[in-house]
């Protein structure tokens, strides 16, 4: 899996291969997708001091490549649908926890509401990750000059370097 990386100029102009970048198939869709960079790792520390603080310094930072036709295939809309499923499954999951154990008299109640606690989150963030960014991953680099997929297929790697050839 080569970690390939793309001008942000031609992302924004749309001059990408139809193949999927993380799967290698044949893209299924040209889609509008805003491209993101990843928050610096040090940035987490200011969570300390709370979510807004953390958000505004993120979004400050944050650079932003708007992609007018990135390539989609049948496996990204799968793993979106799965996540998503998932993801909205676990917030299901917690809230039926919640109404069973919060009328329980007993230990069992704390832990029954812990365990509805754990599978909020992760539902919230299996669902995080059906959003489109998540499934492209793709990011933006942190001097917004390029678009970085980490991991590549190695069949959008060669169409990439190799400009009118197919699949
Ligand atoms: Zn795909």
């Amino acid at each position: 899996m080569p970690m390939v990386t793309i001008p942000a100029g031609q992302v924004a102009a749309g001059h990408l291969p139809p193949v999927c970048a993380r799967h290698g198939e044949q893209a299924t869709a040209m889609k509008k997708v805003n491209l993101f960079s990843k928050p610096p790792a040090w940035a987490a520390v200011l969570i300390i001091a709370g979510v807004l603080p953390y958000l505004i310094v993120v979004m400050a930072l944050r650079k932003t490549v708007k992609a007018p036709a990135w390539p989609w295939c049948a496996k990204c809309t799968a793993q979106r649908t799965r996540n998503l499923l998932i993801g909205l499954g676990l917030i299901v999951l917690a809230f039926v926890l919640i109404v069973v154990f919060a009328s329980a008299q007993s230990d069992a109640a704390a832990l029954g509401l812990l365990l509805a606690f754990v599978a909020f989150l992760a539902g919230i963030i299996v669902a995080t990750r059906s959003s489109t960014q998540a499934v492209t991953g793709a990011f933006v680099s942190k001097d917004g000059n390029l678009v970085e997929v980490a991991k590549a297929d190695e069949r959008f790697a060669y169409v990439l370097s190799h400009p009118g050839a197919r699949l």
